[in-house]
């Protein structure tokens, strides 16, 4: 039987780094291309071709709309290939959660599409990027990875892109999920499944947009004033995404600011600031009375990522919108 072919989309990230040093100290994201990565795929030997193709050679902080729209263009096509089994992208860590996100909900979940990365790199002791790129290339040509949406391997362990985030700044584990953790068991022979998938044959819940229009996240502290709601709104805000304190909570002032802007038809969604858990509707704050959304489970970056989304595809009020987050 012929073996199942992985297509790799490389963009940088650590798992691309070198340092030059044992420690890993002042490493270079995005130095080793395309073509080295597959050949160490290709070495790990686990029974399945690897193709490749370099998307960009960058640190993930500096990812935007450019790549991503190369990256969705490119997953559709692997998608659309009948000689691809699945997908691995090579990512920094940094933002791998908005991105695994973002094409989660704008790609059918037919094919197993996989972001991974490493946390050290390269050429540092105690390297993880080669066994993360052996476990995503092991969970793109699982057919058990399909109708999951889009995953995230680091640290032997299988997140899903709505539960997913970088949660620590160093280490192998720094990867978290919530209000899943892990959606498989790795071992180093052995992958199994801890349910059966949820999306088999459902299609992208969001068109591929034109563009991502602005929302700006706002991380409320104590004592603060309402200097960056009205900054927010200066710089043409459609939507803003509160990291409120606790369950997406800010001092009276902030909330006012917000509320005047929720009044004005920018959508103001409450999430926290902490690392996790639920922000669930009017509990301690008004949304009702402020127009507020809250964003449940998703964290600020993921929460962004969605509401961008809604906007772009016209999603408008305050109930439709929350509705989206529930
Ligand atoms: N800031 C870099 C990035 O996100 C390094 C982090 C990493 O890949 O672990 O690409």
């Amino acid at each position: 039987m012929a073996q199942p072919c992985i297509r790799i989309l490389a963009t940088g990230g650590t798992i691309a780094g070198t340092s030059g040093s044992a420690t890993g100290k002042a490493y270079r994201a995005g130095q080793i291309g395309i073509e080295a990565l597959l050949e160490e795929a290709r070495g790990l030997d686990l029974g399945m071709a690897c193709e490749g193709r370099q998307i960009a050679a960058i640190g993930s902080q500096d990812i935007g709309w450019a790549e991503w729209d190369a990256l969705h263009r490119e997953c559709s096509a692997a998608l659309a290939d009948e000689t691809v089994a699945g997908v691995v992208i090579t990512h920094g860590t940094d933002t791998a959660e908005e991105t695994a996100f973002l094409l989660d909900r704008t790609l059918p979940a037919a094919k197993p599409i996989v972001l991974t990365g490493s946390m050290r790199p390269a050429d540092a002791l105690g390297s993880d990027g080669m066994r993360n790129l052996a476990t995503a290339l092991r969970v793109a040509a699982d057919p058990g990875g399909a109708g999951r949406g889009v995953l995230v391997a680091m640290g032997d362990q299988v997140f899903a892109a709505r539960d997913v985030r970088k949660a620590a700044t160093q280490g192998p584990e720094a990867f978290r999920g919530f209000p899943r953790g892990s959606i498989a068991a790795v071992s180093p022979s052995s992958l199994e499944w801890f349910g059966p998938p949820a999306r088999t044959g459902e299609a992208a819940h969001f068109a591929w947009p034109q563009s991502l229009p602005r929302v700006e996240v706002i991380h409320a502290v104590a004592a603060m004033d309402r200097t960056m709601v009205d900054a927010a709104l200066a710089a043409g805000a459609a939507g803003i995404v509160l990291a409120g304190l606790g369950q997406g909570n800010a001092p009276r002032a902030v909330l006012e600011a917000l509320g005047e802007a929720a009044a004005r038809g920018v959508v103001v969604v409450r999430a926290s600031r902490t690392d996790q858990g639920l922000v669930d509707r009017n509990v301690e704050v008004d949304d009702d009375a402020f127009g507020f959304v809250a964003a449940r489970a998703l964290n600020p970056a993921r929460s962004r990522i969605l509401l961008q989304l809604l906007l772009a595809s016209g999603t408008t009020g305050p109930a439709r919108i929350q509705a989206a987050f529930d």
